[in-house]
């Protein structure tokens, strides 16, 4: 069961040669033979770990073959056992929690409290396809006419691919394959490269769980694995979340080949402040939105925009709360932020801090300062940049790392114009006690998730999970109700049942009444 995790990972760090992470397929390891290969750091230590195996064209027609010859059984199987199955994936989930967060960690970088946290996130996602039966109920109309009665019934697609990003590499994949396999479609999971193994401790969990072999696979590997999940026939349905160049790209090359697609992009989360705000639940809750998780959370607050005069105060309490954060490895107890998942992302982030100061920005506070940015690792410490402006390339980018950014505005209508503005729309959240003005907020804002007091508004499993304009490429959100929908369709059945007493030849157009 834990070959993967703990084994593998003991023999790394001993010195011994890299151990290799191989492809899932038909409920078992397959070793790739492309020849193709990406190596796997420990981004605390910058040290390589392992190496990722990447799927040639072929490899990935096998597991599409594997998926496709599964789902006519899994399909079949009764709602009762496929709810049973996944009441025992979450069960599986929930009890390997810390093996699978210590994978996390050693892949990603993020502490052992963050990891935790994202497996309890995806938990919640188990936890709502174990509804399975509730959600797939149809409608029924009775005596449409004579003798006659229609119903909807929601049906699976048949094979379906979720591509995920680095960042999360266990909820991410659950948000998709919860509900794909729940509403019985087989599934073919194409993890990041940059920290693949949980993906396949996760499929060791399914396999346990008693999901058939073939239902759920997993293929490593680079934009050829990507490009044929795109081209292959078979494949009905692709769910991604990743950056806005990519997740466009998904979107138009899957549609133009047939697929139902939804695409998740990048965002650029502002929160507004506005002047009546409680300052220091403020800045507490912006420090914990942009600097948890290193800024790598695709929902993190990268931009505070100070209405009024509440800039100084706030900068000021913000500023006094950034040498508290404890940044180390996630080895450390004490750590609270991570390093960054590998050393050309960290380069690139810390690259914002010069670009901010040379478009006349102020960095108030520089993370390449920390004592922990000279370590080994791929650490940068918090960082705090204020007066930044809308032509800023700073402000332009996604910089998806632990760099706060602060906007002074006049009113609360320059606000909204930025947020607006903006070619993201994932979230955003807005900070007042005048709840006239925080509805007004919910009303016009052009982001898909909205925060009123709350940095980090990402839906509960219940609802669904998508921004808006750049943010997302497609008409269904992710996971929750959204999620149902995407992985199946509906067909709707229209049957009388024969009444000879009634019978006779009728050449005249259908009647309902
Ligand atoms: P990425 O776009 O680089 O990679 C995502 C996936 O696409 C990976 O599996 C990767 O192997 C694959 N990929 C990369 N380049 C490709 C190419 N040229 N052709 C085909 N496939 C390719 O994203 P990332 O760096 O792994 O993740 C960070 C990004 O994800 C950020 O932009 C973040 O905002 C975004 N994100 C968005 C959400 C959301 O819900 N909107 C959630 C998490 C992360």
């Amino acid at each position: 069961m834990t070959e993967i995790a703990a084994p593998r990972l003991a023999a790394a760090e001993s010195g011994a040669e890299l151990s290799r992470i191989s492809h899932w397929i038909g409920g078992r390891l397959v070793e790739g033979e492309s020849g193709r290969r990406g190596p796997v750091y420990d981004p605390a230590t910058g040290r390589q770990t392992k190496w990722v195996d990447f799927a040639s064209a072929d490899e990935v027609d096998a597991a599409v073959a594997a998926a496709a010859a599964a789902f006519p059984a899994w399909r079949a199987t009764s709602l009762s056992k496929r709810t049973e199955i996944m009441f025992k994936i979450r069960n599986l989930v929930d009890v390997r929690r810390r093996e699978l967060a210590a994978l996390l960690t050693a892949e990603h970088g993020k502490v052992p409290s963050d990891a935790l946290g994202e497996i309890a996130r995806g938990l919640e996602n188990l936890e709502f396809a174990c509804g399975i039966p509730n959600l797939l109920k149809g409608g029924y109309s009775e005596q449409v006419s004579g003798g006659i009665d229609v119903y909807q019934i929601r049906q699976p697609l048949g094979v379906v691919a979720g591509i995920t990003p680095f960042n999360f590499p266990a909820m991410v994949p659950m948000w998709m394959f919860a509900n794909a396999i729940a509403c019985g479609n087989a599934f073919i999971l194409k993890p990041s490269e940059k920290d693949p193994s949980a993906s396949l401790f996760m499929a060791e969990l399914l396999h346990e769980a008693g999901v058939p072999d073939g239902v759920f696979n997993v293929v490593h590997g680079d934009k050829v694995a990507v490009d044929r999940i795109l081209a292959h026939p078979k494949i009905k349905a692709v769910s991604f979340v990743g950056s806005t160049p990519i997740a466009k790209y998904i979107y138009e090359t899957g549609t133009r080949n047939g697929k139902r697609v939804q695409a998740l992009g990048g965002a650029k989360n502002h929160m507004i402040v506005l002047p009546d705000a409680d300052i220091d639940m403020a800045a507490d809750a912006a420090v914990s939105a942009a600097y948890g998780s290193s800024g790598e959370r695709c929902m993190a607050v990268s931009v505070v925009v100070a209405v009024g005069g509440v800039g100084d105060p706030l900068v000021a309490a913000i500023k006094q709360r950034l040498p508290k954060i404890n940044v180390g490895p996630g080895s450390d107890p004490q750590a609270e932020m991570g390093p960054l998942v590998t050393r050309e992302h960290r380069d690139k982030v810390a690259s914002y801090l010069d670009k901010a100061t040379a478009a006349g920005a102020s960095v108030v506070t520089d993370g390449r300062e920390a004592a922990v940015a000279k370590s080994d690792g791929f650490f940068l410490g918090v960082s705090l940049i204020d007066h930044v402006q809308p032509d800023h390339e700073s402000y332009r980018n996604e910089i998806f790392g632990p760099v706060l950014e602060v906007m002074r505005v006049a009113t609360y209508e320059d606000a909204v114009r930025l947020v607006n503005d903006n070619p993201y729309g994932n979230g955003t959240a807005i900070f007042t006690r005048d709840g006239g003005a925080a509805r007004q907020f919910q009303f016009e804002a052009q982001a898909g998730m909205v925060g009123i007091n709350v940095p980090i508004p990402v839906p509960v499993a219940y609802y669904s999970f998508g921004g808006w304009k750049d943010s997302l490429f497609g008409d269904l959100n992710m996971y929750g109700p959204e999620g149902v929908q995407f992985y199946t369709r509906s067909k709707v059945v229209t049957a009388r049942w024969p009444d000879p007493g009634t019978s006779k030849v009728d050449l005249g157009f259908p009647r309902t009444r």
